[in-house]
C-alpha cells in the first residue's frame, strides 16, 4: 500500500513510501525512490493507525504489487 507523500516520505530521500508489511507494533516501509527498508511506527503518519496500519493489517501485507520477492 501506497502512502501518500502528504503524510510520510522517505527519511531517507523523501522519497515515496511503500507499506510492505505489518505486525503488532510496527509497520515496515520501502521506498519507491531509493529502495530503504525500515520499520516504522503504526502512527507513523499522524493518522491515528487507522488509515494505513488499519488497512493494511486488515488487508493482509500481499496486494496486487508483492510479487517481486
Ligand atoms: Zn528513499
Amino acid at each position: 500500500m501506497l502512502v501518500a507523500t502528504k503524510d510520510g516520505t522517505c527519511r531517507e530521500c523523501g522519497g515515496q513510501l511503500k507499506i510492505v508489511d505489518v505486525d503488532d507494533a510496527t509497520m515496515t516501509v520501502e521506498c519507491l525512490e531509493c529502495g530503504d527498508n525500515y520499520p516504522v511506527e503504526p502512527d507513523a503518519f499522524g493518522d491515528g493507525c487507522m488509515t494505513y496500519y488499519a488497512e493494511v493489517a486488515l488487508r493482509g501485507e500481499s496486494d496486487e504489487d508483492e510479487e517481486d520477492w
